[in-house]
């Protein structure tokens, strides 16, 4: 049974709602619900933990241990695996990914077990193209970068506990610097491996991205 960590203890600022991001509304339900009740319709999913912000505890959705997050995400996600109890395949999805699917943990849990990899990421084909400016900060472009290869990384992202457990006992300063956990491990040398999956599975960051959410999760809501 695979053990699963969803990541709600941000501030999310940058949406402006005036509390935590993954405890706004969101079709009718908290943001965070939507990612909880996609992972209890898997079957290859036992536990789930859910990490909150400091005094939000009491929000974590029946069925789901709630932890304190950290400072940072991989602080959270650390605190989250500390709670989690037997498993040796870990899911870590973000709960600003409200849109996740049942199906889509579940590829993503069966892609993991085939691939043999220390790491699974979920991630979408990137349709811009991506420049790169230079270090100086004077918005000169230094490199356009070869598209074809280049990959939006999404959560749920599946990984073997020792790799992911080595991974997050890396110093606070790597872990404030890791914007995802898989991004640790090919630090360390491991292997991580890409699921192609849709563009819907975005993550809430501006009141744009809320709106698009809350049309589309109506849609399913009854589900
Ligand atoms: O800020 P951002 O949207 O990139 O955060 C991604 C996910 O990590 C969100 O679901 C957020 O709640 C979570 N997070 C956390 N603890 C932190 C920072 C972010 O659980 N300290």
């Amino acid at each position: 049974m695979a053990v699963a960590l969803i990541v709600a203890a941000g501030r999310g600022e940058r949406l402006g709602s005036g509390g935590p991001k993954a405890l706004t509304n969101v079709a009718g339900r908290p943001m965070l619900d939507w990612s909880v009740r996609a992972a209890q319709a898997v079957s290859a999913i036992g536990t789930i933990v859910v990490a909150l912000p400091g005094n939000y505890l009491n929000k974590a959705p029946r069925g789901t241990i709630g932890v304190v997050g950290g400072a940072s995400r991989s602080e959270s996600v650390r605190a989250a695996l500390r709670a989690a109890g037997e498993g040796d395949v870990v899911v870590v999805h973000d709960a600003a990914r409200p849109l996740v699917t049942p199906e889509m943990f579940a590829m993503a849990i069966v892609q993991f077990e085939r691939c043999g990899a220390d790491a699974l990421v979920t991630a979408a084909p990137v349709t811009d193209t991506i420049k790169q400016v230079s270090a100086q900060g004077d918005m000169r472009v230094s490199a356009t970068l070869e598209r074809s290869r280049l990959w939006a990384v999404q959560t749920p992202q599946v990984f073997h506990r020792p790799a992911l457990e080595w991974a997050l006992s890396a110093s606070p300063g790597q872990l404030a610097r890791a914007t995802d956990d898989a991004s640790l491990i090919e630090q360390g040398g491991g292997i991580v491996a890409v699921m192609p999956a849709g563009d819907e599975n975005f993550k809430i960051t501006t009141p744009l991205d809320l709106r698009l959410a809350e049309m589309l999760l109506t849609g399913r809501r009854g589900r």
